[in-house]
């Protein structure tokens, strides 16, 4: 495996491994840049049949945090990290221990946070050897959830896209579908109803779906039926890669705005969209409510002062003019949403590290 060919392709950056003989530890802080700020971003725990998907999978989520980071105006560098779940037993707090080590010795560099398999009991046994962790337990200053902050922003990246595409300031009469009613797609459905856009939804999970239909008389559908509804917007929010040569000729809708991440299956996908006058809200854009929340965490940890939910709230709102700006600069070029967002983001880059 030619790791500096990987490197070099991403733009990275720098990458840290580490081994604990003790604990079996073996992972990996991929950190792909930090002129904006320290990198942030979480830890992921699962099993990787080869360790060269494990570096892999380390890198692009670590570039994707630096896109989400840079959009959102959020002063931090994209980072994460992957430990390689052990074959056969091990000791759990041991194991977590030891990486909390291995951040410690980046000297905040890199700041981790939960992802796919880690849990806030791991950030806390992390928080017992660094400071360097976010989503720690409220009592300890932790800021709990993020999802209902994701869907948030989505709600206010979707508010722009129905002011972009339809000319409308209310979502009052919005007819939108949500495709995954888990985390984020529960409370999106919560927000909107809230506003009175009518929804249709679905989901694999049956009793997820019958929960938004009693709670906010959402329509149910079958998961292959949700892209051809004749609606206002589509919100994917369960699964990556959505939208794609089968789904895109499907759509009736005059925007897509959710919270998965990785929506498009290839880029080419945005110029499709642009070529039937869908609007795109970029997904690294539209769902950086949670990471407004973990650096929020962060940067009160640091000052001591106390959580405030509302003020993160404040902060999240403000994803509408991200959203809003991209929109307003993809019409005067005629260039899909994607390569807007990716341009800001550049264009931050290159400024900060002048
Ligand atoms: P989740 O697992 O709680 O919810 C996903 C839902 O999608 C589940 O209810 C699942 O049953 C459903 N689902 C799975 N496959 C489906 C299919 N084929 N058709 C319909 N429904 C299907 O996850 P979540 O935390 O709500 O995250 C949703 C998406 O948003 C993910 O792509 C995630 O990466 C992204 N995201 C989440 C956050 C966050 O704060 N949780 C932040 C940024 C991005």
């Amino acid at each position: 495996m030619n790791v500096f060919q990987h490197l070099t392709s991403l733009e990275f950056g720098e990458v840290h491994f580490a081994r604990d003989a003790a604990t079996g530890l073996r992972a990996i802080v991929a950190i792909h840049d930090t002129r904006l700020g320290p990198s942030l971003g979480g830890c992921r725990f699962i099993t990787y049949p080869h360790e060269e998907l494990a570096l892999v999978d380390a890198l692009r989520l670590a570039r994707g945090m630096t896109y989400k980071a840079a959009i959102s105006n959020i002063p931090h560098g994209g980072g994460k990290s992957v430990i390689l779940k052990p074959a056969g037993k091990f000791d759990r707090e041991a194991l977590f221990k030891a990486f909390g080590r291995f951040v410690d010795g980046l000297h905040g560099r890199y700041i981790t946070a939960e992802d796919s398999g880690t849990s806030v009991p791991d950030m806390e046994t992390i928080r017992s050897v660094t400071p360097h962790v976010t989503g720690v337990k409220a009592e300890n200053g932790g800021s709990g959830d993020p999802s209902p902050f994701t869907a948030f922003g989505v709600r206010r990246g979707l508010e722009a896209a129905v002011q972009l595409s339809m000319g409308r300031k209310s979502l009052d009469g919005v007819h939108v579908t949500v495709q995954g009613v888990g985390h984020v797609g529960y409370y999106l459905c919560k927000e909107l109803a809230q506003l009175g856009a009518k929804l249709t939804v679905t989901d694999v999970d049956q009793a997820r779906m019958d929960r938004v239909k009693n709670e906010f008389g959402a329509t149910l559908v079958g998961n292959e039926d949700i892209f051809a509804v004749d609606a206002d917007v589509f919100a994917p929010c369960a699964l990556g890669a959505v939208l794609d040569d089968a789904t895109i000729p499907q759509l009736k809708v005059k925007a897509i705005a959710g919270a998965a991440n990785n929506q498009l299956a290839e880029p080419r996908h945005g110029e499709a969209l642009l070529a039937r006058g869908i609007f795109y809200a970029p997904d690294y854009a539209i769902n950086a409510g949670g990471l407004y929340n973990v650096a929020a965490e962060h940067e009160l940890s640091r000052t001591r002062a106390a959580y405030d939910p509302e003020k993160v709230r404040e902060r999240v709102s403000k994803i509408y003019d991200t959203i809003y700006e991209i929109g307003e600069r993809a019409k005067k070029t005629n260039e899909t949403t994607a390569k807007i967002a990716d341009r800001i983001v550049e264009e931050r880059l290159a400024k900060a590290s002048k």
